[in-house]
């Protein structure tokens, strides 16, 4: 069956019906009962389990091409499922970096060995993947990073460091960003790299975040090894790639989550503060806010069809809108003073703090949208 015809055969509605109905039946009670009081240990497990449950079911990569390994369906479906598995409080996978950053990334600009090679692995949940592209001095300034690929003999010899790396703790592989050429002007002197995290040379120091969890670490790396073969691109491609990354990090998928994070705690707020008339006008404009951002999303799947350059520009307006509106949202909720739900808010008031910075920070993508949306002048 041709990709085509895969998403003609079933309407949206028709899709909908069958990830719920799938959705009620593979949840675990376990993960749904005890949320929030589970071990890391155990709830990494039923992490790991679910990623594995979704490529069973046929629900990983929904947005990926058949011959890819995905379901051939569009981001529709995705936001659709996405929507649907935060309902039904299903876990949120280990695999989330390397479905949305690797796979596109390897799908537009990998060979066919590295597709082969990868892409089966990451849909399964059988690799979990980091990305590698931030260091201490190079954040915003991401063309600043100084990590080293030195050519040797069938590949490259990496010693840097990153850090703010996420799911680093579990990763098998990361993307990583590093310069192939420390005399090139920037932007030309990066490569991209598919690294194994899994050998000598690489020592992993976890950072605490300000909520008590720990998501991300900093990472060194000493005269580590690459093969030729997992370089992505060029050996001075790697900022071209590193936009195609960045891109699909800020993209449909991540706003139907957080879209779907919002409504939930804006939800609570509303049903635990409907007695409370002073908080009538501030939560109205929450919920107003969040419409807005439900219709926003709407438009980015309805513009998949034709998406073009300025298009996907503006995929920065989204990460502002979202990651500001979760902040005041957490904020109202703490400020409510629910003794029932303090736990919840603290913790949700601390995490949303990082939305901003996260995917790029709010300021950076103020100044895409001033210049590259907009156009004014730098
Ligand atoms: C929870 C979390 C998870 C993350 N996960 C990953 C990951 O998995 N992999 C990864 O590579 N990175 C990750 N990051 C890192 C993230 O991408 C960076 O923190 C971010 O790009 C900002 O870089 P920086 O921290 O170096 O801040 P800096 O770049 O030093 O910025 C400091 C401040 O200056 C402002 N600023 C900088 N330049 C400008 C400018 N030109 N105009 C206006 N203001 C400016 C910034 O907005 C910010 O407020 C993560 C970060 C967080 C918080």
């Amino acid at each position: 069956m041709t990709e085509t015809t895969a998403r003609a055969t079933e309407s949206i509605e028709a899709f909908a019906a069958r990830a719920e109905a799938w959705l009620q039946e593979n949840v675990p009670v376990r993960w749904r009962d005890s949320r929030g009081s589970l071990s890391n240990e155990e709830s990494d497990e039923f992490r790991r389990d679910w990623d594995r449950r979704l490529w069973d079911g046929g629900f990983a990569g929904l947005g990926l091409p058949r011959e890819f390994g995905g379901a051939g369906l569009g981001l529709a479906e995705e936001v659709t499922f996405h929507v649907l598995a935060a309902k039904a409080q299903a876990p949120d996978g280990l695999a989330r970096i390397g479905k949305i950053l690797t796979a596109p990334m390897l799908i537009a600009n990998g060979t066919d060995e590295q597709q082969e090679k990868y892409l089966r692995p990451i849909l399964n949940g059988d690799e979990i993947w980091c990305q590698g592209f931030s260091e201490p001095h190079a954040g915003s300034d991401l063309a600043g990073v100084t990590t080293r690929a030195v050519k040797v003999d069938g590949g490259y010899r990496i010693t840097g460091r990153k850090i703010w790396t996420s799911f680093v703790q579990h990763a098998h592989r990361a993307i990583l960003l590093a310069q192939t050429d420390a005399d090139a002007p920037r932007h030309k002197n990066l490569g991209m790299f598919l690294l194994d995290m899994r050998q000598p040379g690489i020592t992993v120091s976890d950072i605490r975040q300000i909520s008590g969890a720990v998501h991300f670490a900093e990472v060194q790396f000493e005269d580590v090894f690459v093969p030729d073969s997992d370089l992505v691109g060029g050996e001075v491609d790697g900022w071209k790639v590193a936009m195609k990354v960045l891109t699909d990090e800020r993209g449909g998928t991540e706003t139907a989550t957080r879209y779907v994070e919002i409504r939930a705690d804006l939800d609570l707020l509303l049903s635990s503060c409907s007695d409370r008339p002073e908080l009538a006008a501030e939560l109205n404009e929450l919920d107003i806010r969040t419409e807005l951002l439900r219709w926003q999303l709407s438009k980015v799947v309805d513009n998949e069809v034709v998406p073009n350059e300025k298009f996907w520009r503006s995929i920065s307006v989204l990460k502002v809108m979202w990651s500001e509106l979760w902040q005041d949202v957490t904020s109202a909720g703490l400020r409510a003073l629910v003794p029932a739900d303090r736990e919840h808010w603290r913790y949700q008031y601390l995490e949303s703090r990082a939305a901003s910075i996260y995917s790029g920070t709010n300021e950076i993508q103020r100044n895409i949208i001033a210049e590259r949306v907009l156009g004014l002048p730098r």
